[in-house]
C-alpha cells in the first residue's frame, strides 16, 4: 500500500502520542485504510483513544441519522397516532348537506301524496345524505375524521338527513292542503 494513499503523521497524531479528531473519524467512518500502520492498533488498546472513537462514531451516526431524517422522515415518526390531525372540514360538511338536501329536495316533492311515498322519501333522502357523506370521505376531505369516526359521522349524516326529509315532508303535506 502506498504511503500516498494515507493521511500524514500530523494529521493522525497529536503531540501527546493520541489520535486527532480526523483520525478518530476516519476510523468512525470505517476508513481506517487511509491512516497508517498502528493508528488503530493504538485506539485499540489506548482507552483515551477508544472513548474519543465512541464519543466520534455516535455523532458520526446521530449526524447520519439526521440527514437521512431530513432526505426522507422516518415512517415510524409518520405514523405517530398522536399526529396533530387536521381540524374538522366544516366547510366540506356543509357542502356534502347542501347537497344532500338539494338531492332529497325533488323526491320529496314527488312523494308527499302519501305516507308511503313519504317514508320513500325518506328513505332516498337518507342514502342520499349517506352516499354524499361517504362521497366527500373517499375525496379525501374528510378521511382524518371519518377513519377514526366512520359510524358516528355516518350517524350524524343520517340524522340530519332524516331532520331535512321530515321537515320537507310536513312542510309539503301542510301546502298539499290548501
Ligand atoms: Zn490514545
Amino acid at each position: 500500500m502506498e504511503d500516498d494513499d494515507k493521511l500524514s503523521p500530523d494529521l493522525v497524531w497529536q503531540p501527546d502520542g493520541h489520535l486527532t479528531d480526523v483520525a478518530l473519524t476516519a476510523l468512525g467512518d470505517g476508513e481506517e485504510a487511509i491512516l497508517p500502520d498502528g493508528a488503530a492498533a493504538h485506539v485499540a488498546r489506548c482507552p483515551i483513544c477508544s472513548s474519543a472513537l465512541g464519543r466520534t462514531a455516535l455523532l458520526s451516526l446521530r449526524a447520519g441519522e439526521l440527514l437521512r431524517a431530513q432526505a426522507a422522515p422516518a415512517p415510524s415518526c409518520a405514523s405517530v397516532p398522536a399526529a396533530p390531525r387536521a381540524p374538522l372540514p366544516i366547510a366540506a360538511i356543509a357542502f356534502a348537506l347542501a347537497l344532500s338536501a338539494l338531492g332529497a329536495a325533488p323526491s320529496l316533492a314527488s312523494g308527499a301524496g302519501g305516507l308511503l311515498e313519504r317514508w320513500a322519501a325518506i328513505w332516498h333522502a337518507c342514502s342520499v345524505v349517506v352516499r354524499t357523506g361517504w362521497a366527500v370521505a373517499g375525496s379525501g376531505a374528510l378521511s382524518g375524521w371519518l377513519t377514526a369516526l366512520p359510524w358516528l359521522s355516518a350517524a350524524l349524516l343520517v340524522v340530519v338527513g332524516v331532520g331535512v326529509a321530515w321537515t320537507r315532508g310536513r312542510q309539503l303535506s301542510t301546502d298539499g292542503g290548501m
